[in-house]
């Protein structure tokens, strides 16, 4: 089994403060999920990002934040529209998916999973085992879930990674994103951030910064940490560039693609 990560920041324009999906970008990325599955048989579930669809809602509405109980049904109706602009999203990548020939189903997070202070307490897998069973691709995605202590809350694509992981015990786990990996330090606004080809502490970052301005979820820290716990239950992953030309495919085919393996092993 392969869980696979596709973040927002590829699918999306993420700068952007309306929604826009990278139609090509999807595509491709269709296209080489499609050879791969095309050449040889393996279970595969999606999770994507929210991108650019979910991060301006999310920061909007401040959806996760606590808030006094007169704000309860404008709150109600942010958690609503964030819901709605996610599917969108998601319905994007079903489509395309589906055009290419992938059998995609789409197990939306706030249909099933449930949370406590911003971590997933409740999820029931047993449908995604079910739609594998039966050669679906389960498409998971960022998402907004009742919170038991704040109402609401979001729930990024990288702590759906690690819940399904944790859960489901995949053979491979890969984040695709657009840099080839962690850096001491954000590579998009420092030339001399270097490499990690492996990766086992928050300690060998230079800085904490996050990502995108838009970005309420954590940006390449917050994933580190969600990938850093799922080191802790021995459980490897990678992350790779997903813009650069057949990095999905090959690495759905098990061949060597650079990237950053998370692990608390040396
Ligand atoms: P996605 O939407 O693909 O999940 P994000 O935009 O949330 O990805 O996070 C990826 C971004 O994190 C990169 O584009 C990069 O600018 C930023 N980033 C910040 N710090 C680092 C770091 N130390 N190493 C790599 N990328 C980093």
């Amino acid at each position: 089994m392969i869980i696979l990560k596709i973040g927002g920041s590829i699918l999306t324009n993420k700068d952007s403060q309306s929604s826009e999906v990278d139609a090509a970008s999807l595509k491709r990325i269709a296209s080489e999920i499609k050879r791969s599955l095309d050449n040889s048989e393996k279970e595969l579930i999606i999770v994507h990002g929210a991108g650019s669809f979910g991060h301006p809602p999310a920061k909007k509405h401040k959806i996760g934040e606590e808030f006094d109980k007169s704000q309860y049904p404008e709150k109600r109706l942010g958690f609503c529209e964030i819901q709605n602009e996610v599917k969108k999203l998601n319905m994007f990548i079903c489509e395309a998916f589906i055009d290419e020939g992938i059998p995609a189903i789409a197990v939306p997070a706030s249909g099933f999973i449930t949370a406590a202070d911003k971590r997933i307490t409740e999820g029931d897998l047993d449908l995604f085992r079910r739609y594998l069973d039966k050669g679906f691709v389960p498409i998971i995605y960022g998402d907004v879930v009742l919170d038991d202590e704040l109402e609401f809350c979001v729930i990024s694509g990288d702590q759906l990674i690690q819940y399904l992981a944790k859960n489901l015990n995949p053979d491979v786990v890969v984040l695709g994103t657009d840099v080839d990996g962690v850096y001491n330090k954000n590579p998009k606004t420092h030339e001399d951030a270097i490499f990690f080809e492996k990766f086992s502490s928050l300690e060998d970052l230079d800085t904490l910064e996050g990502t995108t301005n838009v970005d309420v979820t954590g940006g390449m820290v917050g994933k580190i940490k969600e990938l850093l716990s799922l080191a802790d239950l021995g459980i490897e992953s990678k992350i790779i560039n997903a813009e650069v030309e057949d990095n999905i495919f090959k690495v759905l085919e098990d061949k060597e693609v650079k990237g950053t393996v998370i692990s608390r092993g040396n």
